[in-house]
C-alpha cells in the first residue's frame, strides 16, 4: 500500500496535506495504547488552523497509555485517488486506517461540514450508521460547539461530548480501552460513556413527533441515560491542558501562527451568540502562565506571529499587563502580536498603541448591526461613539484599513437597519479624512462584511425564524446600493449557505435522512463555494419529504420542546425566553459581571456564584 499511496501523493494537489512528519508531530508506539483518531471534517489549511485540535493533540499524547493520530478531509483529487487505488483514508501519523483506531472524535466546528464526515467515515472504512458498527469498529465520537444540537448527526454517531474537552476525552478513551479489555461489548460500553459527565449517547434516548412535525418528547430507553445531560466544564483555565509545541505545516494554514487561548466563556450576553451562552462561566488563564506558554511556542515552532484567542479579549482583566508582557519578551525576535475580536469598548486605545508597535494588522470591528436600536436589540453594547472614537484613534495612529462586520436579516430589523450600515460606513470614512494629510497613512480601505444572521439553539433568538432566501436578498440589494461609496468595499455572500446552516442548526433526528441523502447525491466540502450544491440539498429534502422551511424559517412557540433541550449547559431556558422579551422591547441586559442577571448557571455547584 505504501508504494500505491506514494505514487499517488505525487498526482495530487498539496500532496504535503496527506503525509504528515511536520515539525512537532508526535508519533507514539501503538502497543497496548487506547488509540484516537482526531478527525476534522475539514481541509488540511482549516484543521491546522483550529486550535482544539491541538489542545487534545498534546494532551492525549501526554498520557503514556493513550495515543492521538490526526485526520482531515482530503480533497475531492485525493478522494478519487484513495477509492481508484483501494487504499482507506488513513491518519496522519502512522497511516493506519481509520477503522484501525479504538475511537475516531471528530469536531463539529460548523453544520456545513457534515456531508464531510460522512464521507470520512466512508473512506475510512467505518460503516456510517452507529447501528451498524461491529464490535470491532471504533466508537465514533463527535464534540464542539454544534454538537450541543447533535440530533441531525444521531444516527451516525456513537457518543457526543458537550462542553470542554481537556479531560473528558482522556477518560472516554479509558472507558473505551478499558471496556475493549474487560471484553464488555460495544452497548455496554456505551452504557458506560453515558455515565461520564457531558457525554450524550443517542441511542440510549428515543424522540417522537407531533403530526405538525414538532417535536412531542425525548425519552431515555435505559436507565443509564441522564436526561439532560450535563455539559462538561473546565472550571479552571490553568489547570486544563495547553499545547507547548505544535506540529507547524509545511503547507500554508489558514492561520498559520501561535494562538494563545487567554480566556473561556463571556458574559456580554449578546443575543444572537452561541458561544456566549455555551461557553459560560468565564474562565481566564493568568499572564504568568501565558507568558511561559508563550516562550515554549515560539521556541517549539519558530512562529512569528502569534494571537490572543477569546470570544471577548477586550474583557481579559489583564490584557494591558499581557500585551505588554509579551511585547517586551517577544519584539526583539520580532514575534508581532494581533488581536482579533476585539471589543471596541475598553482599553482598547492603550493597547492599541501597544501593539502599534509590533505590528499593524487591520482593524477588525463587529458592530454586528447598523443602528442603535438593532444593536439594542441584539445586545451588542457599543455605541456609535465608541466605534468612531475607536476607529479615529486607529487611524491617528497610523491604521487605513479597516473592517466592519454586520449581520443582516436579525430578528426586528427594518430597512431603516439596514441603511444605518451604510450612514455608519460614511461616517468612519469621514473620520478619516478628519485626520490631517500628513498625519495620516495613506490608501483608506473599509471593508464592510455583511453575513446573514442564522438563529441557533441555546441563545434568545432559538425561537426566531430565519428570513427567506427571497427576504435576505432583497436587503443584500439594498445595502448593495446604499453602499456605493468612495473607499468602501461590500462584501457579502450567497445566503443558501445559511439556509442549509439555519436548518441543521435547529434541526431534529430526522434531518439525518436528508443528510444521508445528500451524500448519497453527491454533496461534500459544502463550506466551499466551488463544491456547495444547492440544487442537490432541495432535492435530499424532496427525496426524504421534510421542508427546510419547517426548520430555517419557522417561529418557535415559548412551550416548544427543542430538540437540543436534551442539554444542561446552565443557561436556563426561562433565561433565554426573558432576553428574547428584552429584544422584542429593545432592551438592553447589562454585563452580568456588574451584577448578575440570573442565567441559571448558579445551579451548578461551584461553577458561578453569580
Ligand atoms: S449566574 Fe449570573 S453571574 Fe454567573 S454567568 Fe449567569 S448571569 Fe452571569
Amino acid at each position: 500500500m505504501q508504494a500505491r499511496l506514494e505514487a499517488l501523493l505525487e498526482t495530487v494537489q498539496k500532496p504535503s496535506r496527506y503525509t504528515g512528519g511536520e515539525v512537532n508531530e508526535i508519533k507514539k508506539d501503538w502497543a497496548g495504547k487506547t488509540t484516537c483518531c482526531f478527525a476534522f471534517p475539514d481541509t488540511y489549511e482549516v484543521a491546522m488552523s483550529h486550535l482544539g485540535m491541538k489542545v487534545l493533540y498534546e494532551s492525549i499524547n501526554a498520557q503514556e497509555d493513550l495515543l492521538c493520530e490526526r485526520v482531515m478531509m482530503p480533497w475531492t483529487d485525493m478522494i478519487e485517488g484513495l477509492k481508484e487505488q483501494g487504499i482507506p483514508l488513513y491518519s496522519l501519523e502512522s497511516r493506519r486506517a481509520l477503522s484501525a483506531f479504538d475511537m475516531v472524535g471528530f469536531t463539529l466546528q460548523y453544520e456545513m461540514s457534515y456531508t464531510n464526515i460522512l464521507k470520512m467515515l466512508e473512506l475510512g472504512g467505518i460503516a456510517l450508521h452507529n447501528k451498524d458498527r461491529d464490535e470491532n469498529a471504533p466508537f465514533v465520537i463527535a464534540g464542539g460547539p454544534c454538537a450541543f444540537n447533535p440530533e441531525p448527526l444521531a444516527p451516525f454517531i456513537d457518543a457526543f461530548l458537550l462542553g470542554d474537552g481537556e479531560h473528558a476525552t482522556n477518560e472516554m478513551l479509558r472507558a473505551i480501552g478499558a471496556g475493549r479489555k474487560a471484553g464488555k461489548n460495544r452497548a455496554a460500553i456505551l452504557r458506560d460513556l453515558a455515565q461520564i459527565e457531558g457525554v450524550y449517547v443517542p441511542d440510549l434516548y428515543e424522540a417522537t413527533y407531533h403530526e405538525d412535525g414538532r417535536l412531542a418528547a425525548f425519552t431515555p430507553l435505559d436507565k443509564s441515560a441522564p436526561l439532560p445531560v450535563k455539559k462538561r466544564i473546565e472550571l479552571d483555565l490553568n489547570e486544563a491542558p495547553f499545547p507547548t509545541s505544535i506540529p507547524v505545516p509545511y503547507t500554508q494554514a489558514v492561520h498559520d501562527r501561535i494562538v494563545l487561548e487567554i480566556m473561556r466563556g463571556c458574559t456580554r450576553g449578546c443575543r444572537f451568540c452561541q458561544a456566549g451562552m455555551l461557553y459560560r462561566p468565564v474562565r481566564e488563564r493568568s499572564p504568568e502562565q501565558l507568558f511561559a506558554l508563550a516562550e515554549q511556542l515560539v521556541a517549539a515552532t519558530g512562529y512569528e506571529e502569534m494571537s490572543l484567542s477569546s470570544l471577548s479579549t477586550g474583557d481579559y482583566s489583564q490584557l494591558l499587563e499581557l500585551i505588554k508582557g509579551l511585547n517586551e519578551r517577544f519584539c526583539d525576535q520580532r514575534v508581532s502580536l494581533s488581536l482579533p475580536s476585539l471589543r471596541i469598548d475598553n482599553q482598547l486605545q492603550e493597547a492599541l498603541v501597544d501593539t502599534a508597535q509590533v505590528k499593524k494588522s487591520g482593524l477588525t470591528l463587529a458592530p454586528e448591526a447598523g443602528t442603535q436600536r438593532l444593536r439594542d436589540v441584539i445586545n451588542k453594547g457599543v455605541t456609535e461613539e465608541d466605534l468612531l472614537r475607536t476607529v479615529s484613534e486607529a487611524f491617528a495612529s497610523g491604521w487605513n484599513n479597516v473592517k466592519l462586520y454586520f449581520m443582516i436579516g436579525l430578528p426586528y430589523e427594518t430597512d431603516e437597519d439596514l441603511l444605518g450600515i451604510a450612514d455608519l460606513a460614511r461616517k468612519v470614512v469621514n473620520c478619516y479624512y478628519a485626520i490631517p494629510k500628513g498625519q495620516r497613512a495613506r490608501g483608506l480601505k473599509v471593508v464592510v462584511s455583511a453575513s446573514t444572521f442564522v438563529p441557533k439553539p441555546m441563545t434568545p433568538f432559538q425561537w426566531a425564524a430565519q428570513d427567506t432566501l427571497e427576504e435576505i436578498r432583497r436587503k443584500q440589494a439594498l445595502l448593495r446600493s446604499a453602499l456605493n461609496i468612495k473607499g468602501v468595499t461590500f462584501n457579502w455572500h450567497d445566503p443558501e449557505t445559511s439556509f442549509l446552516e439555519a436548518c441543521f442548526a435547529r434541526g431534529d433526528r430526522r434531518l439525518a435522512k436528508v443528510l444521508y441523502r445528500a451524500y448519497e447525491l453527491g454533496c461534500l466540502l459544502d463550506g466551499w463555494n466551488e463544491h456547495f450544491k444547492y440544487d442537490a440539498w432541495m432535492q435530499a429534502f424532496t427525496d426524504t419529504g421534510l421542508d427546510p422551511a419547517f426548520y430555517a424559517n419557522r417561529e418557535r412557540d415559548k412551550d416548544e420542546l427543542m430538540p437540543w433541550d436534551l442539554a444542561d449547559i446552565g443557561v436556563t431556558k426561562k433565561y433565554l425566553w426573558r432576553e428574547n422579551e428584552r429584544a422584542r422591547n429593545a432592551e438592553v441586559t447589562p454585563d452580568c459581571r456588574l451584577g448578575c442577571e440570573g442565567c441559571g448557571l448558579t445551579r451548578f455547584e461551584g461553577v458561578c456564584r453569580g
